[in-house]
């Protein structure tokens, strides 16, 4: 008896690039309602960084071998490039790294609509996971503090 596949092949790819969207509204919900400790916004926040950087689907966006077109492929994230040119893998971390094409980089991503929202997502969850990740040690540290009522 053949199984019956939950999710189809197709599906499950477009999954891989737009899970991490789903965690946003999670994380607002967590700041919103304080339902969340800070140490789980902290680690989901994290996730989705990591999402957005390496996995959400974002214009590759490198500059072609005529110097004027851009690369039309899709990359994997906003620090990844596509996988149909070799030169291109890292092509957007690259720019990062140089603080003379961090301009470049940003336009890259914000030549097509899916690249801007992976991008601004990128932004909300860096500072919610420094926000988070500040506010735990703050309490760590009040917590440790023998003079604090317990
Ligand atoms: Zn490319």
């Amino acid at each position: 008896m053949a199984r019956t596949r939950l999710l189809k092949k197709s599906t499950q790819k477009k999954l891989a690039r737009t899970w991490g969207y789903i965690l946003i509204p999670v994380i607002f919900w967590g700041w919103y309602t304080h339902y969340l400790g800070y140490g789980a916004i902290a680690i989901l926040s994290a996730i989705a960084t990591l999402f957005f950087l390496f996995q959400a689907r974002v214009p590759c966006g490198a500059l072609n071998r005529d110097g004027k077109t851009h690369c039309i492929h899709n990359g994997k994230g906003l620090l990844g490039g596509c996988n149909q040119v070799v030169a291109h893998k890292w092509y957007n971390a690259k720019m990062l790294v140089h603080r003379s094409t961090w301009g470049r980089f940003v336009s890259n991503a914000f030549r097509k609509f899916y690249g801007a929202a992976a991008f601004l997502a990128a932004m909300a969850t860096v500072l919610s996971a420094l926000i988070s990740a500040g506010a735990l040690v703050v309490a760590t540290f009040a917590y440790l503090d023998p003079r604090a009522p317990k």
